[in-house]
């Protein structure tokens, strides 16, 4: 089976053999691959200990507030942000995303990204516009139009939203590109929904 996924009441993540293959990993991949794609993924699953399911269970797996009141009230605020951020995207005209569903997997996501990146600050020579492709490419699809409309029930992002939104996030992205207020990828710092 493709697939990793994070057991809270374990908590533990699971990256099954049959996804480090071809396009996930291979052991020809530069380093700006492996980190884009298995180095995303290894902290997107670990992160779903503390996205809005996994958050609810402590470290030994047992459903139970472990949060200081403060941490969780700033970790809903700054979930509603996410999720409201997701209801106003229209990947068709009148047809709205449902943020609700996708704010565990789209943090996720964001925090991956967030620590593939921290884990290459140091890196000499790092070639970003390579790592940056990598990580799209990770999400490259071709479906048909009703496989296209089913995702809107799916809690993961559709696969366009899990390369842009979770790009724009990043100053490491806008500032390598060059994109500035007014560009379509643009996200201002106060409007960002990193949670993470
Ligand atoms: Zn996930």
């Amino acid at each position: 089976m493709v697939n990793c996924f994070y057991s809270p009441s374990y908590n533990c993540i699971y990256i099954l053999a049959a996804i480090a293959q071809g396009n996930i990993y291979n052991s020809s991949m530069s380093d700006e691959e492996l980190y884009a794609k298995l180095g995303m993924m290894i902290g997107h699953e670990i992160s779903h200990a503390f996205d809005r399911s996994g958050a609810q269970y402590d470290k030994d797996g047992n459903l139970t507030s472990w949060w200081t009141e403060e941490d969780y009230s700033e970790f809903q605020e700054r979930n509603a942000k996410l999720e409201a951020y997701f209801n106003a995207i229209q990947p068709w005209e009148g047809q709205n995303i449902q943020g609700s569903i996708v704010t565990g997997e789209a943090c996720a996501d964001m925090a991956g990204m967030k620590a593939a990146l921290r884990a290459v600050a140091d890196k000499e020579d790092f070639d970003y516009d390579v790592f940056f492709r990598a990580y799209a490419n990770l999400w490259l699809t071709k479906d048909s139009l009703q496989r296209e409309y089913s995702l809107l029930n799916n809690k993961h992002p559709m696969n366009y939203l899990r390369i842009n939104v979770v790009l724009q996030q990043f100053d490491e992205f806008l500032d390598f590109y060059g994109i500035r207020e007014g560009d379509g990828m643009y996200l201002s710092p106060e409007d960002r929904v990193l949670i993470w």
